[in-house]
């Protein structure tokens, strides 16, 4: 008998009719299999929350965020259960903490320090369907924690290692990984396999098909994850440890984030420690920097630019004026609607090919100018085997056509 983990996304769970087709979906995989179904709140409510608290406040308490957000994945619980029993199954739900999800105290950003999995055995060795909320977890305070966002994806994995499941299944509205968002680009190409650390440059810069952390995790305890669509019986794409064959793909695939902005200190004196004043009052501020450019060094001055989340463009904008004045340069520019388009895959760190003139290092990019490019990134170091090259271009006011999800698929 196998253990399958098999977890449901927002878009999978939208509605009462959408629930009950995953109850089906769950209901054909339960003969001679144990299950355990990890649930995302229905639709966009996680997003609604958060909109609603913000109505409220500027800057909400983030334990009462966590006690707002855990709401929507524990309506989710509930229905599907009884959606389930509807069927004439065994289930039962489960809250993070009631499934022995224990974390750190870090409010909306949550890790996870344990997990004590014998309620859901329990439940399993008496023929139980166990569904579980995605998403949340207990501190050591007893208090409610929630995993980030997209943390559904993290609960799963975890649950799976700890319980030693044959595979985490991640059903979502796509039917696997692309080369690139198969949303937006129509030819993008199903992988039918992807090595973790490809999934975790992937997903680290931009590919929300799976959770960063839910992929490191997967990673560090060997989980075998397998996405696919919760609308289409065909198999999904495998992520799994790297075999021989997969070194061959030179690019892996296309990602994008739209969030980003871009800030540059114009004409500063090239001085030995300069840079460290600049990063060092943005790292004081908790603000991460991603793409840094220095350009060569002209009359003993240089432009030194670097992009970063566009959340906190107006934070470092505000610091960083008072460091240009002190530290003699011109002045400051900002743009605060740039996109990260990236490259990733093995060749981006060994291959010519894959270098300035055929990736986004080249001038233009699509008939836009490029802002800033870099041959690797900081998320390079967690996929040592990885690799990839990112560019950041102005964001475009409209957008490409969707195009119909789930279409034939290719392995690379
Ligand atoms: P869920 O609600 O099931 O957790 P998400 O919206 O978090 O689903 O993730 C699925 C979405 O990820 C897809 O609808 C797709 O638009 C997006 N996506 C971005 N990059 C990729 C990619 N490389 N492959 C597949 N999907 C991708
Ligand atoms: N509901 C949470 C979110 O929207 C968690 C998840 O869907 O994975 O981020
Ligand atoms: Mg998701």
């Amino acid at each position: 008998m196998a253990l399958l983990v098999q977890k449901f996304g927002g878009s999978s769970v939208a509605d009462a009719e959408k629930i009950t087709n995953v109850a089906r979906r769950v209901a054909a995989s339960a003969p001679g299999n144990q299950l355990v179904v990890v649930v995302s709140a229905m639709g966009k409510t996680t997003d609604d929350l958060l909109a609603l608290a913000r109505q409220i406040s500027a800057a909400p308490d983030l334990r009462e965020m966590d006690m707002l957000l855990s709401t929507g994945e524990q309506v989710t619980i509930a229905l599907l259960a009884m959606a389930l029993q509807s069927l004439g199954l065994k289930a039962r739900s489960f809250t993070g903490p009631q499934v022995g999800m224990r974390t750190d105290h870090a409010h909306t950003q949550a890790r996870i320090t344990q997990i004590d999995a014998d309620r859901v055995r329990r439940a399993l060795d008496g023929g139980e369907i166990a569904v579980v909320a995605g998403f949340q977890g207990l501190s050591d305070a007893d208090e409610i924690t929630t995993l980030g966002r997209g943390g559904s994806d993290l609960t799963a994995v975890a649950l799976a290692a700890a319980l030693k499941a044959d595979v985490c299944e991640i059903y979502t509205d796509v039917d696997g990984v692309y080369t690139a968002d198969p949303n937006i680009v129509p030819d993008a190409r199903k992988l039918a396999r992807v090595a973790y650390d490809e999934m975790l440059e992937l997903a680290s810069l931009g590919a929300k098909v799976l959770q960063t952390r839910s992929v490191e995790f997967a990673k560090k305890y060997g989980v075998t994850v397998h996405v696919r669509s919760t609308f289409r019986p065909d198999p999904g794409t495998l992520v799994t440890k790297e075999e021989h064959d997969m070194e061959q793909a030179v690019v892996t695939g296309v990602t994008h984030d739209r969030s980003q902005a871009k800030i540059s200190i114009l004409r500063v004196p090239d001085r030995p420690g300069i840079a460290a004043r600049v990063f060092g009052a943005i790292s004081a501020k908790d603000i991460v920097v991603d793409m840094i450019v220095q350009n060569i060094s002209q009359d003993g001055y240089t432009d030194m630019s670097f992009t970063l989340p566009r959340g906190d463009h107006a934070r470092a904008v505000a610091e960083l004026g008072d460091v240009a004045r002190e530290i003699g340069a011109r002045g400051i520019a900002h743009d605060e609607r740039v996109a990260k388009v990236s490259i990733v895959g093995v060749g981006m760190r060994s291959h010519a090919a894959t270098m300035p003139g055929r990736s986004p290092s080249s001038a233009t990019w699509r008939g836009r100018s490029v802002r800033a490019a870099s041959p690797t990134t900081s998320a390079s170091p967690r996929s040592p085997s990885s690799g990839s090259g990112c560019a950041a271009i102005p964001v475009s006011p409209r957008r490409c056509s969707p195009r119909s999800r789930g279409r034939g698929s290719t392995s690379r």
